[in-house]
């Protein structure tokens, strides 16, 4: 491909990334100014004892720490408004958001409150927060949301059952910590879940009508990385493995980060907020369904997939090479268990409304940018299909 035109490439984040990164918190705190911590994470990281060994090492560098940790898996208004409280209460000034892209979507939610005030709900949509949020270091522990690099904060209002998108670059991490060793206690199913996250995102970004030669090269990075590792990190819980898919997760953060999403996300998101399915779960449902959708679009670009994903395509025209990659992203959700409808996932298809679902579906960021143009036509097949 020959790229012409003018790109532009942003990481607000400084990222400090590899096994044994976490180790870095202390000294970045402080060069944030920061006296006072909030710590914002979740029940399952005080659980797995990750809470206490970062609270510790907040401590250890002479630092005072408070927490909050009842953020619930796609964080609540109450749970960003509830943290923002104690943040104010406590007289904090810095964040750190400990956990996956639900602690972490908190902890930024929480900052646009304590600097901007108002609602949540008031910031939904991009560029409408006016004041940085305070200094916050964004510690994974998944492998999936890339929420650490991104501008990007995902908060569910229950009283609608909507996922309230904010995108702002004021409420991008100063700091990233992206230590693998966090997401070894992970349960396999998040593992698989999160994992299969980080490949919708570096797909959808890769075949996106946004793409560029610097997200080209670290989604299709991303991609390889994530197929040759994925299945061992969640059968074998392989270190080495995991290591490599938390990396390659930050990496399509990166670049989602710039051009966004496409399809998948589109029609996912509306079925994590109304039926409560995990966001990694919803995305490796419809993942090959909406692949199929928009295959037209970015024939050649799924050949390269299926290439990164370890296929054999030489002898293959482009919509066989196509086909294979799609074949392939099929192959590996059913290999880490990623449920093939939402009737699998154990959803009453006649629960789902889907007229409402294509309504949700058509207000996300992430229609415009697919390489097909995809409207409730569209939509309303995919949904078809994928309930089951
Ligand atoms: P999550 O944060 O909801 O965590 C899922 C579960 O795994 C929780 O119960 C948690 O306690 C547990 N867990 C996480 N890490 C663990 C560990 N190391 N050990 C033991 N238990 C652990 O899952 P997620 O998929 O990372 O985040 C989903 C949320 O992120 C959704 O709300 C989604 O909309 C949002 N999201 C945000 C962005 C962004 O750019 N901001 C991008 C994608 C998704």
């Amino acid at each position: 491909m020959t790229w012409t035109g003018v790109h532009r490439f942003r990481c607000p984040t400084s990222l400090y990334y590899g096994r044994g990164a976490v180790a870095e918190l202390g000294v970045q705190l402080s060069s944030l100014s920061v006296t006072r911590v909030l710590l914002i994470s979740d029940p399952g990281l005080v659980a797995a004892g990750t809470v206490d060994v970062v609270r510790q090492a907040i401590e250890a560098a002479g630092l005072a720490v408070e927490t909050y940790t009842e953020t619930q898996p796609n964080p609540t208004t109450t749970n960003v408004h509830d943290a923002a409280a104690l943040y104010d209460t406590t007289a904090c000034d810095g964040i750190v958001g400990l956990g996956g892209g639900s602690s972490m979507d908190c902890a930024k939610g929480a900052g646009i409150i304590v600097s901007n005030g108002g609602w949540i709900g008031d910031y939904r949509g991009a560029d409408l927060v006016a004041q940085r949020v305070p200094p916050l270091v964004c510690i994974p522990t998944t492998c999936g949301t890339g929420s650490e690099v991104t501008s990007v904060a995902v908060i569910t209002d229950p009283d609608v059952d909507f996922k309230l998108v904010i995108v702002s670059p004021l409420i991008a991490a100063d700091v990233g910590l992206v230590d693998p060793d966090l997401v070894q206690s992970a349960p396999p199913a998040v593992v698989a879940s999160t994992g299969i996250d980080a490949l919708a995102h570096a797909i959808e970004s890769y075949v996106n009508r946004g793409s560029d030669p610097v997200l080209d090269a670290l989604n299709i990075a991303a991609i390889e990385m994530i197929g040759t590792n994925l299945r061992s990190a969640v059968s074998n819980r392989e270190p080495d493995a995991i290591a490599q898919v938390t990396l390659a997760s930050m990496m399509a953060g990166i670049a989602f980060n710039m051009n966004g999403n496409a399809i998948v996300h589109a029609a996912s998101t509306p079925v994590t907020a109304r039926h409560h399915v995990p966001h990694g779960v919803a995305n490796g449902i419809f993942l090959p369904a909406g692949l199929d959708v928009i295959a037209a679009g970015c024939t050649a670009k799924l050949g390269s997939i299926a290439t990164a994903l370890g296929e054999d395509v030489s002898d293959l025209t482009p919509a066989e090479a196509a086909a294979a990659g799609i074949a392939s992203v099929r192959q590996l959700c059913a290999d880490i268990g990623i449920p093939v409808t939402l009737r699998d996932w154990g959803i009453d298809p006649a629960q789902v409304d889907i007229p409402q679902l294509v309504e949700d579906a058509m207000k996300s960021r992430n229609i415009p940018t697919n390489p097909v143009s995809v409207g409730p036509d569209e939509l309303t097949a995919l949904y078809v299909t994928v309930v089951g």
